[in-house]
């Protein structure tokens, strides 16, 4: 059965703590300042429950409110980890015209602050709520931001003020909001993560779907205790007359028959990012057509439910996240250790049973493409295919620390913004190290994010010789944060910082030679090199759009000299310390590389 009670059916101490949502019957959701003057209220009335601070500000210079709420007053970190408390961060309007998570959590720290209807739900738990992640965007509010959706009357815009996708943003960091999440996740490092969204695609039955990430990107111990999590609490989720399934993504959004298919997720995303951070996280998506109260009422009712689990045993959750940590730390030590960086769809699906609506497939004069219509007044049932499984595709053996040099500035200060542990050298050094020689760059023909990303490149190892500036910086890898710095330093890594677009210009020369300059080198380099002059001719045989162009001709020469080469086009910048070349370097590695920190 669907949920249908649109006004949960909340014991009130008093009606003054009806949230404005709740007031509105759920026609609306509030603005920001009302969702702040609740919360304040809040405060101000269970002040050794409830704790507001601003932890960022926003591009049109909005403060970002988060809430610390806890049973016994327990609001910072340090006296979190000296109660053996788990922190659980839950967060609403990353996308704020899917806005749910705000509305719930409102009600739900009134249902445990307040009316009594929870007050035990926090007694082992510190929850670091976020009620809007993207501020700006939630203020810049209109009907028509979500063209998909029912409802509330009125919502917030996809991007911030300045058009990211905050929600793209985890790994690259260029929005100041990410930026200020990045520290309050350094902070409090939760140990377990929430992130609230509403759906876009098919209709169904179900009115929410949740995705959690496969257990190849995840420390055993932290995907065992996911997946526990979910058998315990989504069984007792159905019994409060809620119908949830997995994540789905369609293979084939005009018939959902041909099945489903995991939609692989990834680092620049919430629950990928704190997998690379070695924690659990749940994506939970509220269904975009069921009435705005029934999506409040389904956040409320699964967030609820998963504090209450972890509730009851949170030294489960602490010693999963703490084995993970201490994993990562110690794979430093073992030189056969791989790292998967990409992943497939694992080819054998299994078979899911789809609680969907009937629906009608016509070809359309519009679009010369199918038209499908649903009857959600038909409820039907369909066995599809399940292609849900994830297996390592690329892996790489991470070195034992990199190197990145002083003047890519814009790599450092990702580090420094991910929290990664690192020494800077204060003189000059030479060192040999394996770096990678990057070529035939391809990228993407519009951009992403405000990103030209590159799209593909083929990919050498060579050792390469450099002296490093004073300020140049040495990663270790034995740090709990290790995966995070291989994902923006591997340039094969999907959300790397060489993918997003940051160090094309290692790929331009800078000189070039002059046609009439080059008929003179290639003859030179004939007469000195026979072999040369068969390896051309050969090319001109084999290649027609070479034999067709006059400069490609000269340049086969001119990239075959010091005059080109002297310019390392495609030298990728950061290099590879292997345990034998980082133990002779003469730097002291950082302290905090040896604990969480
Ligand atoms: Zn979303």
């Amino acid at each position: 059965m669907l949920a249908t009670a649109c006004v949960p059916a909340t014991t009130f101490a008093s009606t003054n703590w009806i949230t404005p949502a709740e007031a509105a019957h759920f026609r609306t959701t509030p603005s920001y300042a009302d969702t702040l003057t609740y919360l304040q209220r809040l405060q101000k009335a269970a002040p050794g429950k409830i704790h507001l601070e601003t932890f960022g500000t926003t591009p049109e210079g909005r403060p970002m409110t988060v809430v610390i709420a806890s049973g016994d007053g327990t609001f910072t970190p340090q006296a979190a980890r000296a109660a053996h408390k788990a922190v659980v961060l839950v967060q609403a309007g990353i996308h704020p015209g899917e806005i749910a998570g705000k509305d719930a959590g409102l009600m739900l720290l009134r249902d445990f602050a307040i009316t009594g209807k929870y007050p035990h739900l926090l007694d082992h738990v510190v929850l670091v709520y976020i009620p809007v992640f993207s501020v700006d965007g939630h203020a810049n509010s209109s009907p028509y931001n979500r063209i998909n959706q029912n409802g509330p009357a009125s919502m917030g815009f996809r991007g911030q003020s300045q058009y990211l996708n905050l929600n793209r943003d985890y790994i690259k960091a260029d929005a100041p909001e990410m930026r200020a999440w990045l520290k309050l996740w350094q902070t409090w490092q939760p140990n377990f993560l929430v992130d609230v969204h509403a759906t876009d695609g098919a209709d169904y039955q179900y009115d929410l779907t949740w995705y959690t990430e496969d257990p190849h990107k995840l420390d055993p111990a932290v995907a065992s205790w996911q997946q526990q999590l979910t058998d315990t609490v989504m069984p007792a989720y159905d019994k409060r007359g809620h119908l949830a399934s997995i994540y789905l993504e369609f293979k084939d959004g005009r018939d959902p028959r041909k099945g489903i298919a995991n939609f692989g997720s990834g680092p620049r995303f919430s629950t990928g990012y704190a997998a690379l951070q070695n924690r659990p996280a749940l994506l939970i998506e509220t269904h975009m057509l069921k009435p705005y109260g029934v999506r409040v009422k389904a956040v409320y009712d699964l967030v609820e439910l998963m504090l209450a689990d972890i509730n009851r045993d949170p030294a489960a959750l602490l010693a999963a996240t703490h084995k993970a940590d201490a994993d990562v730390i110690a794979r430093a030590d073992n030189p056969a250790a791989r790292v998967p960086l990409t992943f497939k769809l694992d080819p054998v699906p299994t078979s899911y049973t789809l609680k969907g609506y009937a629906f009608s497939q016509t070809h359309s004069d519009i679009s010369n493409d199918i038209w499908i219509r649903y009857d959600p007044h038909t409820p039907r049932n369909y066995t599809i295919q399940n292609w849900n499984r994830l297996l390592p595709d690329l892996s790489i053996t991470p070195p034992a620390a990199y190197v990145v040099p002083a003047q890519w500035t814009v790599i450092i200060d990702r580090l420094k913004a991910h929290g990664i542990a690192y020494r800077r050298i204060d003189h000059p050094l030479t060192m040999t190290a394996q770096g990678y020689q990057l070529d035939d760059p391809r990228w993407a023909t519009r951009s992403f994010e405000g990103h030209l990303m590159l799209r593909d490149f083929t990919l050498a190892t060579a050792p390469r010789t450099v002296t490093l500036a004073p300020g140049s910086v040495i990663v270790p890898m034995d740090q709990r944060a290790a995966n995070v710095a291989i994902e923006l330093l591997e340039p094969q890594a999907p959300d790397s910082l060489l993918h997003w677009g940051y160090l094309n210009a290692i790929f331009e020369a800078k000189e070039y030679g002059e046609p009439r300059v080059l008929e003179k080198l290639a003859r030179e380099m004939i007469a000195k090199n026979p072999a040369l002059k068969a390896e051309f001719e050969k090319k001109l045989h084999d290649d027609p759009a070479f034999a067709a162009s006059s400069r490609a001709r000269l340049e086969f020469f001119y990239k075959r000299s010091p005059w080109y080469t002297v310019q390392r086009v495609g030298a990728y910048p950061v290099l590879r310390l292997n345990a034998a070349e980082l133990r002779q370097l003469p730097v002291s590695l950082p302290s905090s590389g040896r604990g969480p920190g």
